[in-house]
């Protein structure tokens, strides 16, 4: 029975690449057959990385209820198919916090608090003394300058930067800065797209004690381009929370260029966002300076006032 490789819902180049090369090296090491996998439609991003480096779009897996899986780029259930907790999960591959996927069985886990899943696959391809293809490499390049922000992010390590560097070699890279400007230039395009969109195109849903909330981050080379667009997206997150039943939605316009992110709130109880940031709201918007990072600078200072 194969077993299936993929990460989060909305996925992201992460969760495609790691599914990618994951189940090449799995390939390479056991008798089973890994299969790709996703759960959703890949990015602009993700298509421009595919395309670039010759990658197979990974096969849509909705349901897994029966199923063998191997977990990447988050253990959270919420992000997961809505069966997953019918799946037999026999490993887990992250850099996010712990999530509340449970198993009956032994796991394998390779969980490090660096700055994407891919560097840490980077580490597995090491440790088993597997070659990485070339193709592969230059996805998993791209995969970490998209994570680490091209270095920029507080959750970027040594490991990271040492991975890009040996990757960009293997996938014979001169200029992989240049290459991944490029990357993002390709992701902050917004013309064209709706609010919806805009609202869901790296969204994450987390259980906060009990209470739901939605957090989409939008990385962009220059957010001044959503200008004129900030009503329609409040206006949409409004629509979500409800959809959704959320407690609060977050989104973050992050500039990487000018490092820092607009953070937009709807909230039940918006002194919350405000304590967790230390900051003043206006008009529901506030500018947090040097924040790049959700899962290190958003997450973890939101989470404890729940
Ligand atoms: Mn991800
Ligand atoms: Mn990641």
């Amino acid at each position: 029975m194969s077993v299936y490789v993929f990460g989060h819902r909305n996925p992201d180049s992460d969760s495609i690449v790691g599914a990618i090369s994951i189940a090449y090296l799995k390939n390479q090491v056991e008798d089973e057959e890994y299969i790709p996998a996703c759960q959703g439609e890949i990015s602009a991003e993700t298509e421009f990385i595919l395309d670039k480096f010759d990658g197979k779009l990974p096969l849509l897996k909705t349901s897994v209820a029966g199923e063998r899986v191997f977990l990447v780029d988050d253990s959270d259930s919420l992000l997961f198919q809505d069966d997953i907790k019918e799946a037999t999960i026999l490993g887990i591959v992250d850099h996010h916090k712990l999530g509340d996927l449970t198993t009956n069985a032994p796991l394998e886990m390779w969980v490090r608090p660096i700055g994407c899943s891919n560097s840490v696959i980077y580490e597995m391809y090491k440790f088993y003394g597997v070659e990485i293809p070339k193709n592969i490499a230059g996805m998993m390049m791209l995969a970490i300058l998209s994570d680490t922000v091209i270095f920029k992010s507080p959750t970027c390590t040594k490991v990271d930067t040492k991975a890009v560097k040996e990757l960009a070699q293997i996938a014979e890279v001169k200029d992989y800065k240049a290459l991944a400007m490029k990357m993002f230039i390709v992701k902050s395009a917004t013309d064209g797209a709706s609010a919806r969109s805009l609202n869901t195109r790296d969204y994450k849903a987390f259980d906060m004690n009990g209470k739901k909330v939605g957090i989409n981050q939008l990385e962009m080379i220059d957010i001044s381009a959503l200008d004129d667009r900030i009503d329609e997206i409040y206006t949409d997150m409004q629509s979500m929370k409800e959809e959704e039943g959320l407690h609060t939605m977050l989104v973050l316009l992050t500039d990487i260029m000018k490092e820092g992110s607009l953070l937009i709130c709807v909230s039940d109880d918006l002194s919350k966002v405000e304590s967790a940031f230390n900051c003043k709201l206006e008009n529901n918007q506030v500018w947090l300076a040097g924040v790049l990072s959700r899962k290190k600078q958003i997450v973890p200072f939101l989470q404890p006032l729940f």
